[in-house]
């Protein structure tokens, strides 16, 4: 197939999704969009609804190839799974060298490792783009992950600037690193919001369960903190949902919904992905985890009469509690972002992706769900630093958390006392003074390890592999490679 159409972009797939995006693009000058669905009465109610999208539709797979312009690129936003592999398939039996696939959906970045792969062997470009901003990002402007090809991007890169959301005239979308690099931070970007909304929502928890603020006094809160250096797209969605009334019964719809939150899978992968690398990403742990507590309705009530502390919390200044929390929050989310950006750094040296971080931090500021001003700070900090060892080393997080941390130990150690669960909170003040410590009882564990498993240990104060005799004269012997 070598004859070429008119469309400089096409898209497979108008569900929701895709259809949004479909007619992001040919809402920007220059584009002209070929459309196709595998059932084509989706791909008719889109060129019926949208005739000013001016879109090239197709009933057939061949006619859709047909009407693109060399080289040949097309989204494919179907289902994740099954549905990406049939139509990769497809467009690889129709597509010549050159042409690129573009994979939108939400695939797990190891399948994308092995597509792109198999779709290079044939001379297509293959690229995994992370789309984060959910439907309404799809239309208006998401926060795009390329992977794949710098060839590739040459290409695709204007396109995808032309549909991203733009910060301070910076489009959100930038070529992020070869094969599976895109849904990689992808992935992680989703890991970093399950931290984030589970910090919220232990923030909110603090206030109402230990100083007795209604839904719609803490709404009124996170608008006020909206305006200072928590402002986020998060914080400003929550302050909404708590405003809300339930027309039904009155009642604040918070107190209405069932407390069971649910998931689709990209927190836990991320988990997983940093498990595997040795990262600890604990606040984004305890978010899946505090999720899947939730969701365990049976365990929950059994357990409804588990004894608790036996006094309440009386905060009796409650402007200063409230500060605490927003110090704590702050400086929980600051190790969350640390810990999401040392997962990036860890994949990156895994898969040899060449990954900038202040360039990811940059894209994250518009478009996706955990936009925020606060980004810039992170991209302030590797611009400074790019060998950054860790995001709160960076004196302005350093900084940020000296100030936030009496209030954060106060926070966690009353909501220990009281008795109210903080997961999130807990675990990354544990991870900072982990971090921070000269010492760790991992010595200890180290000693253990010796003395049930030889698996030895090394010294402090001498170079080698040590192991002692723990069931003889409990003698100290070298390895390897010590100066005894
Ligand atoms: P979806 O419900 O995930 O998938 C439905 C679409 O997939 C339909 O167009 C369907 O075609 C097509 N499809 C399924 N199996 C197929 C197959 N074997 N061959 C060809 N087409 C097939 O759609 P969506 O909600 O619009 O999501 C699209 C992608 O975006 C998914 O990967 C999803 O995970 C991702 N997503 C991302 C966000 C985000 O915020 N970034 C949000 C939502 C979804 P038919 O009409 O013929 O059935």
């Amino acid at each position: 197939m070598s004859e070429t159409g008119s469309a400089n972009i096409g898209v497979v797939g108008l569900a929701v999704m895709g259809s949004n995006l479909a007619r992001n693009l040919a809402s920007r000058e220059g584009n002209t969009v070929a459309v196709y669905n595998r059932s084509p009465e989706r791909t008719r109610l889109l060129t019926d609804e949208h005739p000013e999208a001016g879109f090239v539709a197709s009933e057939t797979i061949e006619d859709f190839v047909a009407s693109l312009k060399t080289p040949r690129t097309a989204i494919i936003m179907v289902q994740a799974g099954k549905g990406t592999d049939a139509v990769i398939s497809q467009l690889t039996e129709l597509f010549e060298p050159g042409d690129i696939i573009v994979d939108g959906g939400n695939a797990l970045f190891t399948d994308t490792l092995r597509r792109e792969k198999a779709v290079r062997e044939t001379g297509i470009n293959f690229v995994g783009a992370g789309i984060s901003g959910g439907e309404e990002g799809a239309l208006k402007g998401p926060s795009i992950m390329p992977g794949g090809s710098a060839e590739a991007y040459v290409t695709l890169g204007p396109i995808l600037e032309s549909i991203a959301a733009v910060v301070d005239g910076v489009p959100c979308v930038t070529h992020v690193g070869t094969d599976g690099a895109g849904h990689f931070v992808k992935m992680i970007h989703n890991g970093i919001e399950y931290a984030d909304m589970q910090l919220i929502a232990e923030a909110y928890d603090l206030l109402r369960a230990a100083a007795g603020y209604s839904p719609a006094e803490i709404a009124e809160i996170f608008s006020q903190w909206n305006a200072g250096e928590l402002e986020s797209y998060l914080i400003e969605i929550t302050a909404e949902v708590l405003k809300q009334i339930d027309a039904d019964t009155g009642a604040p719809l918070v107190d209405v919904i069932l407390d069971e939150a649910g998931s689709k899978g990209t927190g836990v992968w991320t988990v997983q992905t940093a498990l595997d690398l040795g990262i600890p990403v604990s606040g984004i742990a305890e978010a899946v985890f505090a999720r899947s507590l939730s969701s365990k309705p049976a365990q929950r009530q059994a357990s409804v009469g588990l004894p608790g502390p036996s006094t309440a919390w009386s905060v009796s200044d409650k402007a200063a509690f409230v500060e605490d929390v927003r110090l704590a929050l702050y400086a929980s989310k600051i190790i969350a972002y640390s810990q999401g950006f040392d997962a990036i750094v860890a994949g990156a040296e895994q898969y040899n992706w060449n990954i900038n971080k202040g360039d990811i931090a940059k894209i994250w500021r518009g478009g996706c769900i955990i936009r925020a001003q606060f980004l810039n700070r992170i991209t302030e900090a590797y611009a400074e630093n790019p060998g950054l060892v860790a995001l709160v080393t960076a004196p302005y997080f350093t900084d940020a958390v000296a100030t936030a941390q009496d209030s954060w130990r106060r926070v966690v150690s009353g909501a220990a006392l009281a008795g109210i669960p903080t997961p999130a909170f807990s675990s990354s003040l544990a991870y900072y003074d982990g971090l921070r410590a000269k010492r760790l009882p991992a010595a200890l564990v180290q000693g253990q390890r010796d003395f049930f498993g030889a698996h030895t240990y090394k010294r402090t104060d001498k170079e080698g592999t040590f192991h002692t005799l723990w069931s003889g004269d409990r003698t100290e012997i070298a390895t390897e490679g010590s100066s005894h």
